[in-house]
């Protein structure tokens, strides 16, 4: 079993540490802000010897190193992108098993938005910390991969059981719910939602974690083959990588 602990960090980045009560070992999913985590860790009295990360962007493992150099942490990190990560000790990936004390992750690789991302999924604690792959209504820029891959990648999440928390890397969902409104105009779960984020915000609440199961009735990409968003992109019928593509490549432009 885990807690989690969840801050926020930088401008719009969450950070999460998770704590094994059998053993009292304690990760760090990704290091956003080395002085961030360490006045996280204070405030639990928690001494940290694991740092995950899922991708190798400067706001998800530019703190590996004076984190490792302060806690002699184990950094465990993408196989597929080893070389970028600071200060990695194990490379790991799809279908690996990471043990954090007694508490066990499942790694799934998740192609898209950089090459080698990854995700932690512990199946016993309904929980997966997911990085910039998938957001509360949104999925993370392509600046690597393909849409054939962050399809693929985002299809593994969906297939998550439903109850599984998302534990995603940025609060971004306001801006997400406003777009998800112009490609999936005629969803009422998406429209209750969206008003419902627009309360949680203006007082200053997170909306993260999000759940598959919300994500699968209200995030526009993972809904390529639901009617109404494909007849909002003009691809009525048409195969969900395409329209998963044109929901991206209108996003990217949305202002
Ligand atoms: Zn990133
Ligand atoms: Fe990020």
């Amino acid at each position: 079993m885990i807690d989690i602990r969840q801050f926020p960090c930088l401008s719009d980045n969450y950070g999460y540490l998770v704590r094994d009560a059998a053993t009292g070992a304690v990760a760090t999913i990704d290091t956003p802000d080395a002085e961030a985590i360490d006045a996280a860790l204070a405030r639990e009295g928690w001494r940290l010897t694991h740092i995950l990360n899922t991708h190798w962007h400067p706001d998800h493992a530019g703190g590996n190193v004076a984190l490792k150099e302060r806690w002699g942490c184990r950094v465990i990190g993408p196989r597929g992108e080893a070389a970028k990560i600071p200060g990695l000790d194990a490379a790991v990936g799809e279908g690996d098993i990471v043990a954090l004390g007694r508490s066990r992750a499942c790694v799934h690789d998740t192609p898209g938005h950089t090459l080698g991302h990854i995700i932690y999924h512990f199946p016993d604690d309904k929980a997966a910390f997911v990085g910039d792959t998938i957001f509360a209504l949104g999925c993370g820029r392509l600046f690597e991969g393909t849409p054939g891959q962050m399809w693929s990648s985002l299809s593994k999440i969906a297939a998550l059981p439903p109850e599984t928390l998302l534990y995603c890397a940025h609060e971004y969902t306001q801006s997400n719910a406003r777009f998800a409104l112009t490609v999936d105009p005629e969803n009422p779960a998406l429209a209750a939602r969206a008003a419902e984020i627009a309360e949680l915000r203006r007082r200053g609440a997170p909306t993260v974690p999000t759940s598959v199961d919300d994500e699968l009735q209200t995030n526009p990409f993972l809904r390529a083959q639901d009617p109404g968003v494909q007849r909002a992109v003009g691809l009525s019928g048409a195969d969900p990588v395409a329209v998963f593509a044109e929901v991206r490549r209108r996003k990217d432009n949305f202002k």
